[in-house]
């Protein structure tokens, strides 16, 4: 049976459906207004991953063929694992070194370029100034522990602080020091500062097509980060990226290079492109290597964070919650439109649902509701056909969902009371109301 035989049905189909008939002879399921396909032979699914043409197109056709296959051959391995478990290996110790190889050479600029500032003549002063800055470019980032629009404390939140602590302490991490529940389709966990406070944000385009136990199950996710070992968020591996990929944006030709008039400013534009190219071109490739090395430690530190999901909100919210992840596009559409009907509104001055009253996520989450299974079926095999993830760190969504299935089922060990899940509605009206301006009024 294929993978996406047992998906469940999580809405009802809508009334406006129509059958037709495929040119395999089976009825494929039509709504007006999604995409008609037919399940069966998977006609008219929707565009295949574009094949490219030319050298460079070819040999980067090639890497991704490459790295399909390694992230299929992990998920056999892992699939073939009673749970994921963290995980040091080879690259792993490569990727450390490359890591610890970028702050030795700051440490060594940095320290350097101090002694040529205290020694030196006045030109080597000047080189000493030079390596200074670059070093200050080059240093570890460890971000900074910032509250802003977005950030909830614990007494204007306090049911929803309340559920994050009880889903952290099933998982044995600490609590979290902050939340923060922005608009967008996501939800991210880490740890900023020289004391590595730890930041939960909770994406309210996502968490408002949850159910209340995919949220949990979201939470355990989340929390999961904390103790998957995943070494690509850890201090000494996320410093050196991040100083690696500010240094890559520092040293981007394009920055510096523009079209002038004056011949000596353009000689010095090219003189500064060629001495930064050799630079990008090497952060660029060290960035590469760092994402190859950690490819496989950090896919199974993602497999291990869906397996505390389960742990925490059951096999099944797990499931369906990854399934949910396929429907960004949707959350997109619906914005788009939502954006463009409350501009013309306003350019009209029309006082209508659209006004102060309207409610973007009641409109999100009855969409996503409307959505027949059959078009959700079509975009899980969509994501499934371009190995789509959430991001670049996460493993493909649809093997996320095959794990969740080849898993023996686990049972919830966090449930929410009902009186727990209004409390936390009312707690986010105020953060509702702001997201949903901050959506309507952006460029969708
Ligand atoms: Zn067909
Ligand atoms: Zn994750």
């Amino acid at each position: 049976m294929c993978a996406y035989g047992m998906i469940s049905v999580m809405t009802s189909l809508p009334a406006a459906s129509a059958d037709s008939l495929c040119s395999c002879s089976t009825r494929a399921s039509a709504d007006p207004r999604f995409v008609t396909w037919c399940p069966a032979c998977e006609g008219n699914l929707g565009p295949a991953p574009d094949a490219q043409r030319g050298r460079s197109a070819r040999r980067q056709d090639a890497r991704r063929a490459a790295d399909r296959a390694a992230v299929e051959r992990l998920y056999a391995e892992i699939s073939g694992e009673a749970t994921s478990r963290p995980w040091r290996d080879g690259a792993w110790f490569t990727a450390m070194t490359i890591a610890g190889a970028v702050h030795l050479t700051t440490a060594v600029l940095a320290t350097g370029s101090v002694w040529l500032l205290v020694n030196g003549t006045f030109l080597i002063r000047f080189l000493g100034v030079v390596g200074f800055a670059t070093a200050v470019l080059l240093r570890p980032r460890l971000g900074r522990f910032r509250r802003d629009e977005w950030s909830l404390n614990r007494t204007e939140a306090p049911h929803l602080y309340g559920i994050a602590n009880r889903v952290a302490a099933e998982l044995g991490v600490r609590p979290v020091d902050l939340i923060r529940v922005a608009p967008e389709f996501n939800a991210s966990y880490g740890k900023t500062g020289l004391r590595r406070r730890s930041v939960l944000t909770i994406g309210l385009a996502l968490w408002e097509v949850l159910t209340p136990q995919e949220r949990v199950a979201l939470l355990g996710h989340e929390f999961g980060h904390a103790r998957n070992g995943d070494s690509r968020r850890g201090l000494w591996l996320h410093s050196a990226s991040e100083a690696l990929a500010s240094w890559y944006e520092f040293t981007r030709p394009s920055r510096t290079f523009t079209t002038e008039s004056d011949p000596f400013t353009m000689i010095g534009n090219a003189t500064a492109t060629l001495l930064l190219i050799v630079p990008h071109k090497l952060t660029g490739l060290i960035l590469l290597l760092l994402h190859r090395y950690t490819l496989r430690t950090g896919q199974r530190a993602e497999y291990l964070a869906d397996d505390l999901a389960a742990r925490v909100a059951s096999s099944a919210a797990t499931r369906s919650m990854l399934e949910a992840l396929v429907l960004d596009k949707s959350v997109e559409h619906l914005f788009q439109r939502q954006t463009v009907i409350r501009r013309q509104t306003r350019s009209s001055r029309i006082n209508s649902r659209r006004g102060d009253d309207f409610d973007l996520w009641q409109e999100l989450r009855e969409y996503i509701t409307s959505i027949p299974e059959t078009e959700r079926l079509r975009r899980l095999r969509v994501s499934a056909l371009h190995m789509a993830s959430v991001d670049t760190t996460h493993p493909p969504t649809h093997l996320r969902i095959r794990l969740a299935d080849e898993r023996p089922p686990q049972e919830a060990a966090i449930t929410l009371r009902e009186t727990e899940i209004a409390a936390v509605e009312t707690e986010l009206t105020a953060v509702r109301a702001r997201a949903a301006h901050a959506v309507l009024t952006s460029n969708y």
